[in-house]
């Protein structure tokens, strides 16, 4: 087998290179290790950036999105009683969020990508890469028992942080830098109408909280929990007790509490590999970088780094310039800094970290009484959350 670029893992990062090759006349082939009906019904992400929607519209495949998709204009940050609006369009020049869970985008792409008649091998097992620093690299994979060989001229990495990607770049060229925070997020899918209009980060001296939704009728909840707890620890009452106990609010309003159908609990972490190129072996998304999603910020950053990658792939083809190829990492780099830094900062603001440290606390609550009482600090917020410009 043989195409221009060989593409692994069949997430945001991979299917949305290959819709932007395919827009330059550039062939791939899709390799995937789950099968379609489980990567279209996992549960993760659901805020979009602006930039991300308008992505997904420039390559036609925003039509259900726009449909069904939730346009978000401002957030509310809560802590002592009170719940405060940050304006992200008004403080953003008229920016917004798009709440659209990441399977509803996946499946879009995956549908997308299949009437165009572009190749995607799912369910295949034992891959690896070969030749990378070569200009004829190939991966080798089986499919349904037999063993093949895909010949190309690029590789990307975009098979998630288990990949096997990353591990293919010598590790006395990669770099990794690592935070462990020490708590995760415990997430519910409730049937029940959203509590909220807009997404609330709580605050509270119990932990974070963050109360977001997925569609009229179903609300994704999440609070901050121990990593190593387990969700048959928590009972449905136990979950709902813990919410209200962390939300009291002086004006009555309340969590809406509904039938919980999906429990899990996600750990946090930061993560960035440098550099995100080896030879013809290029890194995106997850597999190289993580975020702690308080920033809602993976499925984006995957998305932004696959738009500078495919705008050198063409570069290349169209010019056989390798400038910008060689500048991938970089370019990449500078924003995923700029949203590690982000995503850090509002968890270090949002979640308790240490539960005998009260000057800490201090510093969070002015930390958060600043952000809400100045526009200069509202705007930095605002501007990092719906996503700063691509260039
Ligand atoms: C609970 C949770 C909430 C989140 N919330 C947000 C949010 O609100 N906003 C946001 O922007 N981000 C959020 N994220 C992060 C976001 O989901 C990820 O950053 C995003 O999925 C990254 O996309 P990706 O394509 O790089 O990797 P992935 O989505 O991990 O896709 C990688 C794909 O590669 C496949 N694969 C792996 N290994 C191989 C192999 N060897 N061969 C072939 N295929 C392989 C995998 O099966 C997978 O389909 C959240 C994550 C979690 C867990």
């Amino acid at each position: 087998m043989r195409t221009q670029v060989g593409i692994i893992g069949a997430g945001p990062a991979g299917l949305l290179l290959a819709h932007l090759l395919h827009r330059q006349g550039i062939e791939s082939v899709l390799l995937e290790s789950r099968s379609r009906k489980d990567i279209e019904a996992t549960i993760r992400a659901g805020v979009l950036e602006q930039g991300t929607v308008d992505l997904m519209n420039e390559l036609g495949v925003g039509e259900r999105m726009r449909r069904e998709g939730a346009v978000h204009r401002g957030i509310e940050l809560a802590f002592g009683g009170r719940r405060h609006r940050i304006d992200l369009s008004g403080l953003t020049g008229g920016k917004a969020i798009t709440v659209y869970a990441q399977h509803e985008v996946i499946k879009d792409l995956v549908k997308a990508r299949l009437e165009a008649a572009g190749e995607i091998l799912f369910e295949v097992e034992g891959v690896s890469v070969r030749d990378v620093d070569t200009k004829a690299p190939g991966i080798h994979f089986r499919k349904d028992g037999t063993g093949h060989e895909l010949d190309c001229d690029f590789i990307a990495g975009c098979d998630g942080f288990h990949g096997v990607s990353r591990p293919a770049i010598p590790s006395r060229v990669r770099r990794e830098f690592v935070r462990t925070y020490p708590f995760g997020w415990f997430g519910i899918l409730a049937e029940a109408p959203p509590s909220s209009e807009e997404l609330i980060y709580a605050y509270h001296e119990r932990g974070f909280v963050l109360i977001s939704t997925r569609s009229p009728q179903i609300q994704r909840l999440y609070f901050q929990c121990d990593p190593n707890d387990s969700v048959d620890n928590w009972p449905d009452e136990r979950i709902w007790r813990e919410f209200h106990a962390r939300l009291p609010m002086a004006d009555g309003w309340r969590v809406t509490e509904g039938r919980i159908f999906q429990k899990g609990i996600v750990a946090m972490r930061s993560f960035v590999a440098e550099p995100m190129q080896y030879g013809r072996l290029f890194l995106a998304g997850d597999s190289a970088h993580i975020v702690p999603p308080t920033g809602a910020k993976g499925l984006n950053l995957a998305a932004a780094d696959v738009r500078v990658l495919a705008r050198a792939i063409g570069e290349f083809y169209r010019s056989g310039r390798t400038e910008a190829l060689d500048r991938y990492s970089e370019v990449a780099l500078r924003r995923i800094w700029r949203a590690e830094h982000f995503s850090w900062w509002m968890t270090s603001m949002l979640h308790r970290f240490h539960d005998d440290d009260p000057f800490h606390q201090r510093l969070q609550r002015s930390q958060l009484e600043y952000v809400v009482g100045s526009a200069a600090a509202a705007t930095s917020l605002a501007e990092n959350y719906v996503g700063l410009p691509l260039d």
